[in-house]
């Protein structure tokens, strides 16, 4: 199941072009109560709705329209005009009759995985990472990139490129496109410095361009709240309503899922935890403070004790160190490990998750010491009916983020100007 593999290969350049099939969510570890926003009977909703009973079959499987009406809480009239809609755009199949006792058997539908494809795009310091699923959730491919040049205009560019280069492969037309990079957007002074965060990008509007560029929608969002959407799709979020994601970017960041749905804040920053300070008197920050969170759990802090401290390192790069038996590595492991346990155990007070999952572009076996390094301070995740470890490695691997992006186009509550209902021109070359 896991969708991203961290011993795959290297990430220098253009050399790790892999195409891996994800199952798609399996329905019996999915509940559908409460599994996203029910939906809304008024016409203008319509467009919602169809969102909702795309997500409810990609979600459940096959079901009859009867069974969908009372998943999704709308008539069983307005679900017959939206399927015939849907099996019209070639969203939806029509299976047949399944038989199921008495009477006449209802209808299933089912999402047809050919109906449509999403493309995800990470941006991260030096590296661009592109997935691209199908309507059933299914992963078709993934490809990271090194990025020389971080400047918007070389990488939307190559973004543009490697959109259309995807697509043109695919029969499937394109639904829409998400593109996560860190945060934080749209603020001035504290967080938005350092070696981190990318430069040059604070006032590009990226989704107005690329959806110029490419005639699609784009979504944009911060790579944590993605990497936590990825989790939930793919990892160790499927069947967890509540949970928080701690993301291991250049920097740190956190997405929080509540309900089911990404928490953004009023302005797609929510989660922002770099730059909360965690040791008084600590580690001098670029951003004015001190003893900030960043400076200790950070994979910029491992560059720092690995001999890197003005260039963050990849996975591989962290990987062959590990392999090397590099003692600095136990270092860095030793320092932020008590941070981090802080860090947690605020976490665990203010959102109350089922789970804490840490992840992103850390090497999965440096995530999994680091997890066994965690001493977590009493928090309200002490309860003795403990289902979930208080804190678990994720499993969506280092694409999580780039899966979430591809994601996004898919989530209502992020994209309300998003209507699947109709048909996006698939860009020509
Ligand atoms: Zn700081």
């Amino acid at each position: 199941m896991a969708a991203g593999s961290d011993s795959g290969p290297s990430i220098t350049g253009k050399v790790s072009s892999v195409t891996r099939t994800v199952a798609p969510t399996d329905s019996t570890h999915r509940s559908p109560r409460g599994a996203l926003a029910l939906g809304k009977n008024p016409g203008r909703s319509r467009s919602h709705n169809r969102r909702v009973l795309l997500e409810l079959l990609r979600r459940n499987g096959p079901q009859g329209r009867k069974a969908l009406a009372d998943l999704a809480g709308i008539s069983t009239q307005a679900v017959a005009n939206i399927i015939e809609e849907l099996v019209a755009d070639g969203l939806l199949l029509d299976m047949g009759r399944k038989r199921t006792g008495r009477g006449l058997p209802p209808i299933q539908y089912a999402i047809n995985p050919d109906g449509a494809v999403t493309i995800g795009l990470e941006i991260s310091v030096g590296e661009l990472t592109a997935t691209l699923l199908d309507l059933g959730g299914n992963l078709r491919h993934e490809e990271r990139f090194s990025l020389d040049d971080m400047r918007p205009d070389a990488v939307l560019a190559l973004i543009g490129d490697e959109v259309r280069r995807l697509i043109a492969r695919q029969s499937a037309r394109l639904m829409g496109v998400g593109v996560v990079m860190p945060g934080p957007f749209g603020i001035e002074g504290l967080s938005g410095v350092g070696p981190t965060t990318l430069k040059d990008w604070t006032d590009i509007d990226v989704a107005g361009r690329l959806s110029g560029d490419l005639g699609v929608p784009v979504v944009v969002d911060n790579d944590a709240n993605a990497a936590a959407v990825g989790e939930m799709l793919f990892g160790k979020g499927q069947n967890v309503g509540h949970f928080c994601m701690l993301y291991f970017g250049a920097g740190i960041g956190l997405g929080a899922i509540v309900q089911d749905q990404p928490l953004r804040g009023a302005f797609g920053n929510a989660g922002e935890i770099g730059h909360i300070p965690v040791a008084p008197g600590g580690l001098p920050c670029q951003c004015g403070q001190s003893g900030c969170l960043e400076g200790y759990a950070s994979i910029h802090a491992l560059s720092g004790y690995l001999g890197s401290s003005d260039r963050v390192l990849r996975a591989d790069e962290i990987r062959a160190r590990i392999d090397a038996g590099d003692p600095a590595i136990d270092d860095w492991l030793a320092s932020a490990a008590p941070h981090l346990a802080t860090m947690i155990g605020m976490i665990e007070n203010i959102f109350d998750p089922q789970t804490v999952i840490l992840g992103g572009k850390l090497p999965g076996r440096l995530l999994d010491d680091l997890v066994a390094r965690l001493k977590v301070p009493p928090s309200v995740a002490n309860r003795p009916s403990r289902v979930l470890p208080r804190v678990q490695r994720g499993q969506a691997g280092q694409g999580s983020a780039a899966l979430g992006a591809a994601a996004l186009p898919f989530f209502n509550a992020i994209t309300p100007q998003l209507d699947l209902a109709e048909p996006v021109p698939v860009p020509q070359e």
